[in-house]
């Protein structure tokens, strides 16, 4: 194994990025997902971005966009059948994924190692490793009330404008070794094309995240999420709105101020370098050549 290109992740944008990187930099591939969208429901423990992440390295993800290709959804139905509220939907195979991982966390086990169980099982050459150990949850505070982001995102429709938000448990999460290590060796950091406040904006509030990404040596770049000067998917533009920052590459680099040397985006931007390319990711030759377009410029910062 070579020197580690770090990737950065949310669950869509950050997550196609991850699968472009692998055809780029194959097992040299880390990713450090977030995991502040996790939640405990059916008995399962459910790790959205990770399991997104890992889907699609394995090349498993179905075209809804989450839960495993080709899944069947007979114990949801089974619990509708029964009166259940089933708010949360995971097919049958996903829902194993999530059962599976609970009982390996009640045996003690870190969230780190049972991510890396669940690659190894799927034949994943890169690592997905979670941006914590600790559980951290994300709440949102709209519409003048606060909900766990899982339900403010099904059964609020990720509707704004979001008035607050907090990162609980925050303050007791760590970086892992696994991940300092990934960091301090990197030869790149990539924050991914995820929503930059309640996707990557966990990821950074780790105490001591940011620290470790300054410190490496690695170049960090950025690939902004808004393409065309909108949002693909999700609730990016209330998030940005709140967080104070512009929908625009500017915006994007704003919020980063401090870590960046670099941003990949399709439009310009002040004060720092910019890789101005296509970066909508349509298929897999479009995230290959984001991959390897935001690899090589961010190496080139480096030299
Ligand atoms: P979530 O965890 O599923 O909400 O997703 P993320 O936070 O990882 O990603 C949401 C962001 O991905 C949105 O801001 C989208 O605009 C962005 N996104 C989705 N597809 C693409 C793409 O092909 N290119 C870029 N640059 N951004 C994308």
């Amino acid at each position: 194994m070579g020197s580690p290109v770090v990737v950065l992740a949310g669950g869509t944008g950050g997550a196609k990025l991850a699968r472009g990187m692998l055809d780029v930099a194959g097992e040299d591939l880390v990713v450090i997902a977030n995991t502040a969208d996790d939640l405990e429901v059916h008995g399962a423990y459910v790790s959205p971005d990770p399991d997104l992440c890992i889907f699609w390295l394995a090349d498993r993800i179905d075209d809804r966009g989450w839960g495993l290709r080709d899944d069947t959804f007979a114990v949801m139905d089974g619990l509708r059948a029964l009166g259940a509220d089933v708010w949360f939907e995971l097919g049958d195979r996903d829902l194993a994924v999530g059962i599976e991982r609970a009982r390996r966390l009640g045996e003690g086990a870190r969230l780190t190692e049972t991510l890396a169980e669940l690659g190894a099982a799927l034949g994943l050459r890169a690592r997905v490793l979670p941006m914590a150990d600790v559980p951290v949850r994300t709440s949102v505070r709209a519409r003048d009330a606060w909900t766990p982001f899982q339900e403010f995102m099904i059964r609020g429709c990720g509707e704004g404008p979001v008035q607050d938000m907090r990162l609980h448990g925050i303050d007791e999460a760590a970086l892992t070794a696994e991940a300092r290590a990934a960091i301090a060796s990197a030869r790149a950091i990539v924050i991914g094309p995820s929503n930059p406040v309640i996707s990557i904006g966990p990821i950074l509030a780790v105490p001591g995240m940011r620290g470790a990404l300054v410190a490496s040596a690695a170049p960090v770049v950025a690939v902004s999420p808004i393409v065309g000067g909108s949002v693909l998917k999700g609730p990016t533009e209330p998030f940005m709105r709140w967080a104070g920052h512009p929908l625009s590459a500017n915006g994007v680099a704003a919020h980063y101020a401090g870590l960046l040397d670099g941003l990949v985006a399709d439009e310009e931007a002040d004060g720092l370098p910019v890789l101005r390319t296509d970066t909508l990711m349509a298929d897999a030759a479009g995230r290959r050549r984001l991959a390897a377009e935001t690899l090589r410029f961010a190496e080139g910062l480096a030299a």
